[in-house]
């Protein structure tokens, strides 16, 4: 095994998708030096958000994949996301596949899926759901279990949000102790670059996923990312591949030494007492919003007054920023908070409205 912090976890790297035989095998190659465990991917049929644009080179890819595989030793994973592409994969003798985001959240097609595999003994990995049902992934994960006889692993690849992000797909770290919580011997890895979106963002989240005991890493690997046909800002050269991975460091899930764990427990209680007091004013400003509920359903006034949220917005953004406090994470809070009054006063509103109505 490589000398690498990831010690025995398992790595999944290649093209976002698979462009021509010359491009798969260089970047392979390229991986298979410093990673001979690793498992090459390469998307065969891709799921593009609007036509038009590269939709994978289809079943011609499943051979050089194959040729991956013969001259590297690395085992081969594709994306299968109907019946017709997994018989296809199964046909050509892949090592794997991966069930897509946009397939995961359809049980019916995820069942499909299960059904074509029965008795086959592929390694599947399933993707998280685009968004963050985290019973629709679990579900996926065992209709899949129940299907075949081999090892099924999870994909966090992070989580569509409306929320302000800079990572493309949220990251939602709690997802690996609920999922455990379900399942407790799955293994799940983290689809860095999926969550990243963009190449300077890989290193922090592949250091959370290590931190927080993920059993490996999927990450997008291109000889040359800039011409790459899908995900050119998140894909990374092999070079840059081995750089991110010696960077990882093994962190430790506490201080070691008396003093730090000290200042660490004093600082902890500081948060506990703030966190606390938060509780408090939230509460007192919710009680604002119900006797507001009442009052303007009294005086028939809409619940929802677009001026007066953005004047909140804009004011908490500009004190946020005197305050030196991130403006995405302001938007974020206060959005939550809105959310809450609105709630609130939608409430108020329907009980009376019932009364009315003598129901
Ligand atoms: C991919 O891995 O290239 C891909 C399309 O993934 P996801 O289903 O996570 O969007
Ligand atoms: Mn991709």
């Amino acid at each position: 095994m490589n000398k690498s912090t990831l010690g025995d976890k398992m790595l999944v790297a290649g093209p976002c998708s698979a462009e021509s035989l010359d491009q798969l095998l260089s970047t392979a190659k390229a991986i298979v030096t410093n990673y001979p465990h690793a498992i090459f991917r390469a998307g065969v049929w891709k799921p593009r958000t609007r036509p038009g644009t590269f939709e994978g080179i289809g079943e011609e890819a499943l051979e050089w994949l194959l040729e991956v595989r013969k001259q590297t030793g690395m085992k081969v994973i594709t994306e299968a996301a109907n019946v017709k592409q997994l018989e296809l994969c199964l046909k050509a003798g892949m090592d794997a596949i991966w069930i897509g985001a946009r397939t995961t959240v359809n049980p019916f097609l995820v069942q499909e899926l299960a059904d074509a595999l029965k008795g086959t003994s592929l390694t599947v990995m399933v993707k998280n759901p685009i968004h963050p049902d985290i019973s629709l992934w679990s579900g996926a994960i065992e209709r899949m279990q129940a299907a075949v006889n081999s090892e099924i692993i999870a994909v966090h690849r992070g989580f569509h949000s409306f929320e302000t992000s800079e990572f493309r797909n949220h990251p939602r770290w709690q997802v690996h102790f609920e999922m455990k919580s379900y399942l407790p011997d799955l293994k799940m890895i983290c689809d860095i670059s999926h969550i990243a979106g963009a190449r300077p963002l890989l290193q922090i989240v592949a250091q959370e996923a290590l931190d927080l005991g993920y059993d490996g890493l999927m990450i997008e690997t291109h000889i040359h990312p800039e011409e790459a046909l899908s995900d050119s800002q998140q894909q990374i050269t092999p070079t840059r591949l081995h750089e991110l991975i010696q960077q990882l460091e093994t962190r430790l899930p506490s201080p070691v030494d008396a003093m730090s764990i000290a200042q660490l427990k004093n600082w902890r209680d500081e948060i506990d007492r703030l966190n606390n007091e938060l509780l408090i004013l939230l509460k007192e400003r919710l009680q604002y919003s119900t006797l507001i509920g009442e009052l303007k359903k009294e005086n028939h006034v809409s619940i929802f007054q677009p001026e007066r949220w953005k004047t909140i917005l804009e004011e908490m953004n500009k004190r946020g920023e005197e305050l030196n406090i991130n403006d995405g994470f302001i938007r974020n809070l206060f959005i939550q908070i809105h959310d809450e009054s609105v709630r609130i006063q939608a409430e108020i509103i329907n009980r009376e409205e019932k009364n009315f109505l003598n129901l």
